[in-house]
């Protein structure tokens, strides 16, 4: 999640932190007992994100979108979901994936850090629709619904 001091107007991203504070990338933003940038309290608002999602009626994929592909398979409630195309460089790599259900609620997110692979892992038993959003930290958010049968 990205929140948005009201203060200041600092951004916070969750899947990023802060390294000139050194808020280590996953930290949740109520974990901060303040603003990084302004040390307000209570100030943080959190950012509606704009969600790309993937046109699967559409023969042609662009290319930017097609980097960010989520790749997953369901097997025995177990879904996993790989992007095997994109950068995992510092300024430029998918810096979370994660795991929504039918309402749009964020059930699970895992962080990246640079370098590793870009994977996940979610128990979707109980869920009979879910949705996995990608978040690069260059160019945004991409989303894919399913249906679990
Ligand atoms: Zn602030
Ligand atoms: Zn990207």
């Amino acid at each position: 999640m990205r929140y948005h001091c009201t203060e200041c107007s600092y951004i916070y991203d969750e899947s990023l932190g802060d390294s000139v504070d050194g808020i280590e990338a996953g930290t949740k933003a109520e974990e901060l007992s303040q603003c990084p940038a302004c040390d307000a309290e209570d100030s943080f608002y959190p950012i509606t994100e704009e969600v790309n999602y993937f046109d699967e009626k559409s023969e042609y994929i662009p290319l930017i979108d097609a980097e960010h592909y989520p790749i997953v398979e369901v097997i025995a409630w177990q879904c996993t979901v790989q992007i095997p195309d994109h950068a995992m460089l510092d300024e430029h790599r998918i810096s979370s994936i994660s795991l929504y259900d039918e309402y749009g609620d964020m059930v699970e997110e895992l962080f990246l850090q640079p370098e590793v692979v870009a994977e996940a892992s979610f128990d979707v038993s109980d869920m009979d629709e879910f949705e996995i959003r990608v978040r690069c930290n260059l160019h945004g958010v991409w989303g894919k619904k399913f249906q679990n049968d």
